[in-house]
């Protein structure tokens, strides 16, 4: 595809605050956006485009009315149907074959088998004598994680041995899922990369990211690993994006073993949560990478310039559901950068927004956004 320029219109499939950030990064391109989305209007992302498309995936008339207003689609989250994708009349980056590998565990797992990427081993399962076998094969500790629409660990069941595979699968009530041996592992990074059209790679420092409650909660950059760890996390996340064929911005989670291997978690065809940090601390953005790839043009230089630590807002820090909050803390620290999503409803464990912090190393960085979250949390008690 040629590059798109200057008032071209992107059209991103998802509505939220991806989407948003996306849309917010190709305005400052000079690129017109089209939300399509099958939740209610007035979503994060179509607050900030030039136009929304609020309708079910499966209908054809809407799916062809955003078809016609748009010269290149993305998407913001992997569970867009990969028929709507494939239905739609204009390029679309990454390529449906790629996000229909990533919206799936069944599907990833068996794409990294098969390119010999390193991964937790597993079985897949489809009822209670799969599983008891797999649990024989694999032996000892595993997580049974849905083939679909599982993040956020939704849709997991960790198991510690000899449990029982009927009452496990009967109690799971999933079609399909896989079981994969337990990751005894130091740290969870990501590589935050970009492919342009061309097979331009371009890939962010790697990134350290600490969960709570299976969310993340904060991600620093750069990870605190070797370099030559590093450098091996970066050349898997290319290894995946190139086997994907892949164009735009993709995040590869993976886990550093505490043997000292990395090893390929899981794929995001899209901007990542990890990669938020980029907005404030790098000389791109994620999002820009992707609308640059998405339109044609190759990623640019993703280097970062000032060690930096991501807080996320989860709505746990609102005093109650669309209470005002104070912000202060937040807006009076020198090297805070303060990003939120437009999202009514602050329900428990929903993005809200983001806090950036840079400072002069990862770990003091670390310790500022602690010390936010623990101010922060103080003030919605
Ligand atoms: P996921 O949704 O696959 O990223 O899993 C959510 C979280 O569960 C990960 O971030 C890990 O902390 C943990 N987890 C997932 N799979 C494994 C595994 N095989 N071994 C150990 N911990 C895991």
């Amino acid at each position: 595809m040629k590059p798109l320029q200057p008032g071209a219109t992107l059209g991103i499939a998802g509505g939220g605050q991806l989407g948003r950030m996306t849309a917010i990064a190709a305005r400052r391109m000079g690129y017109r956006t089209i939300i399509f989305t099958d939740e209610r209007p007035g979503c994060p992302a179509a607050q900030v485009a030039d136009g929304e498309i609020s309708s079910s995936w499966y209908d054809q008339a809407a799916r062809e009315k955003f078809a016609s207003q748009c010269d290149v689609v993305t998407v913001e989250f992997e569970n867009v149907p990969a028929a709507f994708l494939r239905g739609l009349n204009v390029p679309v980056f990454p390529p449906p074959a790629a996000v229909e590998i990533c919206q799936n565990r069944e599907r990833e797992k068996t794409f990294l088998r098969q390119h010999s990427i390193p991964h937790a081993e597993f079985r897949v399962v489809t009822d209670p004598e799969t599983l008891a076998a797999a649990q024989k094969e694999l032996g000892g500790a595993g997580v049974l994680k849905t083939a679909d629409f599982g993040y956020d660990g939704k849709g997991q069941k960790r198991l510690h041995g000899g449990e029982n595979a009927a009452e496990v699968w009967a109690a799971f009530n999933a079609p399909r899922a896989v079981l994969e041996q337990w990751v005894d592992f130091d740290l969870e990074i990501s590589v935050v990369c970009a492919r342009g059209q061309d097979g331009t790679f371009a890939h962010f420092p790697v990134c350290e990211n600490i969960h709570t409650n299976h969310i993340l909660d904060i991600s620093i950059a750069p990870a605190r690993i070797s370099a030559e760890l590093a450098a091996e996390a970066a050349a898997l996340a290319k290894r995946v994006a190139e086997a994907l064929n892949y164009v735009g911005t993709l995040a590869v989670e993976l886990f550093v073993t505490r043997d000292g291997r990395v090893i390929v978690n899981e794929l995001a065809p899209r901007p990542h949560n990890s990669g938020h940090h980029t907005l404030d601390a790098c000389a791109v953005s994620q999002f820009e990478q992707h609308v640059l790839c998405v339109c044609g043009w190759p990623p640019a230089a993703a280097t970062q310039h000032a060690p930096s630590a991501m807080l996320n807002l989860l709505g746990d820090l609102w005093p109650a559901e669309d209470a005002p909050r104070d912000w202060s803390a937040v807006l009076q620290h020198p090297r805070a950068r303060f990003h939120l999503y437009g999202k009514k409803g602050a329900k428990r464990g929903r993005k809200m927004g983001h806090i950036t912090l840079t400072a002069d190393t990862a770990e003091e960085a670390l310790a500022e956004a602690k010390a936010l979250k623990e101010t922060l949390a103080a003030g919605s008690r």
